[in-house]
């Protein structure tokens, strides 16, 4: 179906970055969509370290809300294409994400790096507490009831990679990136980093470069082939031809 694939290697190994274009088909607003607006409020001013320094509650709020918007979405044809490419190609798929919703998981997928964290997780705030992120479903609406770490008594914190922060597991997706013979970014828009230099770092290393989604990407440029459409429809037959190589 697509040219660009009768390049790849048999049994290739695959990369995939997923961002937040893949779960707008489930109901879930990608921010760029609501044009980076909350409540008249910059997102980006929201979800830093600074803001919840500033304003803890204010950004509680926020996060409060993501909750109850994800908590009771299902995933796409998308989401669930990559659970399949997953039973059926096993640890030759890396899936990486930088969505904060757990739609991979209810797709089916086992394994899955949350480069910007979990939406469903909280952490102290401290850094230099060394209790672990734990799920946390709530929600809070007032001061007095912000959470706070049973370990040191610390206000608890979204587990989110806010901007400004450094992303997780960046290790173990460069070694992936380096070691792929095909990286496909779906539904982001290419300019949030380090995310948006993946496709080029997977380029210079050799893989093919395949973008998904209904508009060119600001990384354009380093994309081998862009596929025009949203996720759920122009995602599974890519990697129904993937999984068959
Ligand atoms: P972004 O920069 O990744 O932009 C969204 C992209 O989705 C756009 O390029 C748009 O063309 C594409 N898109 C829209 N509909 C699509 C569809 N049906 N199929 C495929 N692509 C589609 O994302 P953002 O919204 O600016 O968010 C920035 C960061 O905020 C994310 O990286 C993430 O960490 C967080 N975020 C997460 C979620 C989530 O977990 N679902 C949602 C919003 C934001």
């Amino acid at each position: 179906m697509n040219p660009a694939l009768d390049s790849l290697p048999a049994r290739p190994r695959v990369f995939v970055l997923s961002g937040a274009g893949i779960s707008a088909e489930s109901g879930i607003p990608t921010f760029r969509g609501v044009d980076g607006l909350w409540r008249g409020h910059r997102i980006e001013s929201v979800a830093t370290p600074e803001a919840f320094a500033r304003d803890p509650l204010l950004v509680w709020r926020f996060y409060s809300e993501r909750r109850d918007g994800a908590r009771d979405r299902e995933p796409n044809p998308a989401h669930r294409a990559l659970a399949r490419l997953e039973e059926r190609i096993g640890e030759r798929l890396f899936l990486c994400t930088q969505n904060v919703d757990p739609l991979h998981e209810r797709a089916g997928s086992r394994r899955v790096a949350h480069m910007h964290g979990q939406l469903f997780e909280s952490r102290c705030s401290d850094p230099g507490c060394t209790s672990a992120p734990y799920i946390d479903e709530a929600t809070y609406a007032h001061r007095e009831d912000l959470p706070r770490c049973a370990a040191c008594g610390a206000l608890a914190r979204p587990h989110i990679c806010w901007f400004g922060e450094v992303p997780f597991e960046l290790d173990a997706i460069v070694n992936a990136l380096e070691a792929c013979d095909v990286c496909l970014v779906v539904g982001t828009s290419g300019v949030v980093q380090p995310a948006a230099s993946f496709a080029s770092s997977a380029a210079a290393a050799g893989a093919l470069t395949i973008y998904v989604g209904p508009e060119e990407p600001g990384n354009a440029d380093v994309f081998a082939a862009i596929v025009r459409g949203p996720a759920a429809q122009a995602l599974p037959p890519l990697l129904e031809t993937l999984a068959e190589r």
